[in-house]
């Protein structure tokens, strides 16, 4: 419908640009579909001045494009950027329609075939994304790059800045000349006069604007072959001495062969590059040819393998981008899932066949926790949802784009079989390479090379929200299966989905379980009866979804959930371990089993338990069971568990073999949630003397770790040290980790004044704000949070949410004081919510959504006291 009103006023009123757009610097995708319909064959010549110490840049662009009509105006974005001269076909514009983040060329200058000619001045980005600089504070280096996804593209030059609006780019850039200087292209030419170089790119291929890269600085570079492919790497030069150029590359090179392989389709770029970027807010991002990640990846001591199998997956997805998101792209972004979902199931897929990895699918099952949580909150949304402008796309780069829909295309796999799936991705690049997309032509490639009908998939499974409830009931007579069902509950939007699963039967003696059958289930109702294993032996435990195929929430069994111990101890294969860990902690959150009981399950778990990748996933920077054990146990139930919770993975750091992945899974997971003065005292002499757990290398990051948490336990030395070893780790990521650690030191004072940083007018660096705001609220520091709360919702109030897209979400979710978990500040937040007139859509979902984790948190741990149920 919004499209057909949007032709019928285009026909019959003026048609008036600006009023089309509701907000400064912000796109709708109405704006966005009238101007794909207006213009056609775009390309960028673009020139850059760079120079050193210099906030300040030159840029030159002209754009030539071919309208398809000339009785409208023309909307451009740009911003923050001081317009030299304008010029539309040769001639001069003094006066034309602008607003912060867009000008308006009237219909008259405009020709059918018309150029676009802007000189400009800009300054570099202080948000996370825009056109960046960031000084390296060991060498005074500096660094230069962009990030522009999902709309700064027109924060550099003057673009159409939406993914359907592809074009060509040919760029020169004048820069200091001991600075490489990295684009999408290969370098055509170079000149030196004096200390500049002027370096001109070959012309890209059709791309989006979002993708568009350039980046500058003494970066270190390093090249091979992959086939008849340029590799690239580059790093800044302090970190030199760090990265693993072989393993990187080793990975690079198995990737393209195997995505070119598997969607029968070249890799469509001249090169693939990929830099390590100082002070990179992100994980990664896929610019064509250009690959940013960030430096968390260069690694400055041994880490464990599950870790070395996450960049691993971070670089095969980026590269599943090359043809995902880059080849064919998205045309708004309401289909974003098309990119995000893709490029982390195609990377999983890639790691398992080419990489051999063998913690592919437990990582994958890993990251549906993230998916599992957003979709039983408030703001779930659909796989495929409305975007109505880019501001609100903003907020869906989060755990149902990636983790659900990445599921739910393994489940499609699994759904239509491997043939019917790699046909269809292969005719869909055919079809539309260096063209733009929308669910129906993925999803039609599919159906027709499955001979599918999925017009009911689709709708059940991309265009609803929340997950089913999936159980099974079943009854027994004389030791056989008398009755065998499995159990659906509607999702948030009513709806029943189909599936198809495996579910494992086991049998139960005193000491394991041993499998007895898995059986191939489809379901589709509320109740599915499993009729085959009728008269079978009666199961003690049965485990839904074996091998992870479907996506729902499961829930065990009450006769299976006496046999939990039992299934996360002795089960044999490991990614159905994990799986029973995960159903017992949503458990947990769904107030159907004591926070208290499954931590100290969690202990006997972790007395044996030997799986590194396992391990790698549960105790990991993102571990669950870490956030609940902090979170869901009130401080009086932790202090009494703490000691022994540590003394049991200490006992394993001891046990293991020294400088194995298994040994460092545990020591780090130890240092991160030590609290016990016994375990503080001893995390005090492993920095201070060189009496380590035999194995344990004290690397810099783990130095920081441990003063994290000595500061966080209010360990008084760790002021000073946290001094000292700033002085041994004088780098950027140093400087991070002592400002985070401080934040972490509960001291009234000092919190004061990161809480004045935190909500005055000068935006802290994102990287800085991120590590102090998460440490903030320390876990055992009620009464210094207590002291914020009042404030934190006023200040919430009058803050201008317009100015924060890029780090609302780490208000709500490191500043609000969750911790503090109790009706008091629920109320508190409830009301000021209903207060509050200044909100962004990105700040009203991302309070939401902190409030909603929040009830969720008094919740449990009022349930904590109820529930009698023991394990
Ligand atoms: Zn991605």
């Amino acid at each position: 419908m919004k499209f057909l009103c949007l032709a019928l006023l285009m026909l019959t009123t003026t048609w008036s640009l600006a009023a089309a757009r509701k907000n400064d610097d912000d796109l709708t995708q109405a704006l966005a579909a009238q101007r794909k319909s207006q213009i056609k064959n775009i390309s960028y010549l673009l020139h850059f001045d760079l120079q050193k110490k210099e906030d300040e840049y030159k840029g030159r662009s002209i754009l030539t494009i071919d309208l398809n009509r000339t009785d409208l105006p023309l909307s451009l974005d740009f911003v923050n950027n001081k317009i030299l001269s304008l010029k539309v076909n040769g001639q001069e514009l003094k006066k034309y329609p602008s607003r912060k983040g867009s000008l308006e060329i009237p219909a008259k200058h405009l020709k059918s075939k018309s150029e676009i000619e802007i000189s400009y001045t800009g300054a570099y980005s202080k948000n996370s994304g825009g056109f960046l600089k960031s000084t390296d504070p060991e060498d005074g280096s500096e660094y230069v790059y962009t990030d522009f996804e999902p709309y700064s593209a027109h924060s550099l030059f003057p673009s159409f800045d939406q993914p359907d609006l592809k074009a060509t780019f040919k760029v020169s850039v004048n820069a200091p000349k001991d600075w490489k200087v990295i684009q999408n292209e290969l370098i055509d030419s170079t000149k030196t006069d004096g200390d500049f170089t002027l370096t001109t790119f070959k012309t890209t291929p059709l791309i989006s604007t979002y993708l568009f890269f350039l980046g500058a600085g003494p970066f270190v570079e390093w090249t091979e072959m992959a086939g008849d492919i340029p590799m690239y790497l580059y790093a800044r030069k302090t970190l030199e001495k760090y990265v693993d150029v072989q393993a990187i590359f080793k990975t690079t090179r198995i990737g393209l062969k195997f995505f070119t392989e598997y969607f029968n389709t070249p890799y469509p770029f001249s090169k693939y590059g990929q830099l390590f970027i100082p002070e990179f807010a992100w994980g990664g991002m896929e610019n064509p040819g250009a690959v940013t990640l960030n430096e968390k990846n260069i690694f400055r001591g041994p880490v464990a393998i599950s870790t070395y199998e996450k960049r691993d997956n971070l670089i095969l997805h980026e590269m599943a981008h090359m043809w995902f998101g880059d080849l064919v792209t998205m045309e708004w972004w309401n289909d974003l899932w098309l990119n995000e979902s893709f490029a982390t199931y195609l990377a999983s897929i890639a790691q398992d066949r080419a990489l051999n990895s063998k913690g592919t699918w437990l990582s994958f099952f890993g990251s549906k926790t993230w998916g599992y949580w957003q979709d039983q909150l408030v703001t779930t949304h659909p796989i495929e949802t409305d975007v109505p402008d880019v501001r609100t796309a903003k907020g869906n780069f989060d755990g149902i784009t990636y983790a659900k829909g990445a599921a739910a295309l393994k489940q499609l796999h699994f759904f239509v079989g491997e043939k019917g799936f790699k046909e269809g991705l292969q005719n869909y690049f055919k079809t539309f390479a260096f063209k733009n997309t929308q669910r129906k032509d993925f999803i039609n490639a599919i159906a027709v090379a499955s001979k599918t009908d999925l017009t009911d998939w689709t709708q059940k499974w991309l265009q609803t929200a929340g997950p089913n409830q999936v159980t099974t009931e079943f009854t027994c007579e004389a030791g056989k299966i008398k009755n065998f069902a499995v159990v659906q509950t509607p999702s948030t939007s009513n709806t029943l989905s189909p599936h198809r699963t495996k579910l494992g039967l086991f049998a139960a003696s005193e000491s394991k379980l041993k499998e007895l059958q898995t059986v191939d289930v489809v379901y589709s109702e509320a109740v599915t009866p499993v009729t085959e294993v009728i008269g079978d032996q009666c199961p003690d435990f049965i485990l839904p979804n074996v091998g992870d195929q479907d996506y729902a929430l499961f829930t065990l069994d009450p006769v299976s959930l006496t046999k939990t111990k039992l299934a996360i101890t002795t089960i044999p294969d490991p990614l159905s371990r994990m799986m029973v860990w995960s159903i017992l902690s949503e458990m947990v959150r769904n107030q159907k089993l004591k926070a208290r009981d499954y931590i100290e399950m969690a202990m006997t778990g972790l007395e044996v338990e030997e799986n590194d990748f396992l391990l790698g996933n549960l105790l990991g920077r993102h571990s669950t069971l870490r956030n609940q054990y902090f979170l869901y146990l009130n401080n009086a139930e932790r202090a009494e568990l703490a000691e022994k919770f540590e003394a049991t993975l200490f006992a394993r750091v001891l046990t293991a073999k020294p400088e194995s992945s298994l040994q460092m899974n545990f020591f780090d997971f130890y240092v991160s949630i030590v609290q016990s003065p016994k375990g503080v005292s001893s995390l005090g002499e492993f920095l201070l003397t060189s009496n380590q757990p035999k194995g344990i290398t004290l690397d810099q990051d783990r130095r920081w770790s441990i003063l994290n948490t000595m500061a966080a336990n209010g360990a008084e030395v760790s002021q000073n040290l946290i001094g000292e070893e700033l002085k041994r780790d004088p780098s950027t990521m140093g400087k991070r980790m002592a400002y985070g650690a401080r934040a972490a030191y509960p001291d009234l004072k000092s919190k004061q004044a990161y809480w004045k940083e935190f909500f005055g007018m000068e935006k802290l660096p994102f990287s800085n704000f991120k590590e102090a705001a998460s440490r903030f609220h320390g876990p055992n520091h009620e009464k210094l949070s207590q002291s914020f709360a009042q404030d934190f919702f006023k200040k919430v109030l009058t803050t201008d949410w317009k100015k924060h897209d890029d780090d609302v979400e780490i208000y709500f979710e490191q500043v609000f004081p969750s911790q503090l978990c109790n009706q008091d500040i629920l109320k508190l937040s409830q009301s000021a919510f209903k207060k509050a007139r200044n909100l962004t859509s990105l700040a009203r979902r991302s309070w939401s959504e902190a409030q909603d984790e929040l009830n969720r948190c008094v919740k449990v741990r009022s349930q904590g006291l109820k529930l009698s149920q023991s394990l």
